[in-house]
């Protein structure tokens, strides 16, 4: 489990995104700082998320890149996301659904949807 410091945003940690959505600190506004140095949270981030999901979202966005809610929701449902999801695994072995499954959960991300609600679409998905 990671603990959070928190602390006031000010010049001297220089340029700074939140790790979590990738917007730029405003002065004087609350930072969250890891002991695991993980990276800076926003207050808009730590109250939106538990802290299982952040440390979730550092590892996905430390491997694959970009941040929360990069692109628009609107570009792409949720239910498209998993369709190319199911497409891809398949034709694939375990190792690659694993792998398919890291990549399912970043890209639902990198789109603004959180995991309550891909976990929500998959149990519907399912019930279909
Ligand atoms: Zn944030």
């Amino acid at each position: 489990m990671i603990v959070f410091t928190k602390t006031k945003y000010d010049k001297s940690f220089g340029s700074l995104k939140c790790g979590i959505c990738g917007n730029h600190f405003k002065k004087n506004s609350d930072i969250y700082i890891s002991k695991k140095n993980i990276g800076f949270i926003c207050e808009m981030c730590m109250k939106e998320f538990s802290k299982e999901e952040i440390e979730e979202f550092f590892h996905l966005f430390n491997q694959y890149g970009g941040h929360f809610g990069k692109f628009e929701f609107s570009k792409i449902t949720l239910d498209e996301i998993l369709d190319e999801f199911f497409n891809l695994i398949s034709y694939k072995d375990n190792t690659d659904i694993i792998e398919s499954n890291l990549k399912l959960r970043h890209k639902a991300l990198l789109y603004g949807y959180t995991p309550k609600e891909l976990i929500v679409k998959i149990q519907d998905s399912i019930k279909k």
